[in-house]
């Protein structure tokens, strides 16, 4: 059996269409990014190549995680569910109780993301915006997958979820959350608020971003004007189109040193 077969045989036996359902649900957010930059133009909550930035790291994230998923993830959450606990047969309420759990697994994801240097030093390309709106969803990191992320919804398929729903449920999860970020929305009924993320404020004043999480944002953002300015240049002259450019890697590389050095 060659490699590729390998790569296809794991595919099939864990993965199938329903991993594309972030890519199948993207005309949806196209729809939702440009009726809010339409509702809120003018205001300062859109900007149009901080969008740009974001799409373009969404793009990247899709491609390095379907990757990823297939030559590292996949594998490793079939070694474990070969060692799961029992087995579930999914039905349509015990997909509603995966997906609940799940969004609890991806609750301690994101506290973890915060907490643990580690997975911040990914985490970091997804608050790397000064605006809030449904664009900054998709600004995620092609770091994630070698980071770790997925170690977090181990639980899922250990307990005997077959990696494939746990892969949908989180699909959906995400899916779900790109309508958190936004300004548009203020208050959802309160069992609702109970139980999920929402786009509400926070009941009280968040509090004031720390100094170096600032200089940070700034240090990304001046690194980032001269690409800009190289875009718009080529772009004006007819050469390259800002959408095939890749994105700028240098948030997530720029991360691990800084974190070597603090490390006593
Ligand atoms: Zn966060």
């Amino acid at each position: 059996m060659t490699a590729m077969d390998w790569l296809l045989d794991l595919y099939h036996r864990h993965g199938d269409w329903r991993d594309l359902t972030l890519v199948m649900l993207s005309p949806v957010f196209g729809i939702f990014i440009a009726m809010e930059a339409w509702r809120f133009r003018k205001t300062g909550v859109f900007d149009l190549w901080d969008s740009f930035d974001s799409l373009n790291s969404g793009g990247s994230y899709l491609v390095t995680d379907l990757i990823l998923l297939v030559v590292l993830v996949l594998p490793a959450m079939g070694w474990v569910y070969d060692h799961r606990l029992f087995t579930i047969d999914v039905t349509p309420l015990r997909f509603v109780g995966l997906f609940l759990f799940v969004e609890f697994l991806y609750y301690w994801f994101h506290r973890g993301s915060h907490r643990i240097r580690w997975f911040w030093c990914a985490h970091v390309v997804h608050h790397g915006s000064e605006k809030m709106n449904f664009g900054t969803a998709l600004r995620q990191s092609w770091f994630y997958p070698i980071a770790g992320n997925w170690l977090f919804y181990l639980p899922a398929v250990w307990l005997g979820f077959e990696p494939r729903w746990v892969l949908f449920a989180l699909s959906l999860n995400l899916g779900y959350q790109f309508f958190v970020h936004t300004t548009w929305v203020d208050r959802m009924p309160a069992w609702f608020e109970f139980v999920f993320n929402t786009p509400s404020p926070p009941p009280r004043p968040p509090r004031p971003q720390p100094a170096v999480h600032r200089q940070e944002l700034r240090r990304h953002a001046d690194r980032l004007r001269p690409a800009v300015r190289h875009f718009r240049a080529r772009a004006g002259a007819g050469g390259l189109r800002p959408g095939a450019s890749l994105p700028d890697p240098q948030p997530v590389l720029d991360q691990r040193p800084r974190m070597a050095r603090d490390v006593p």
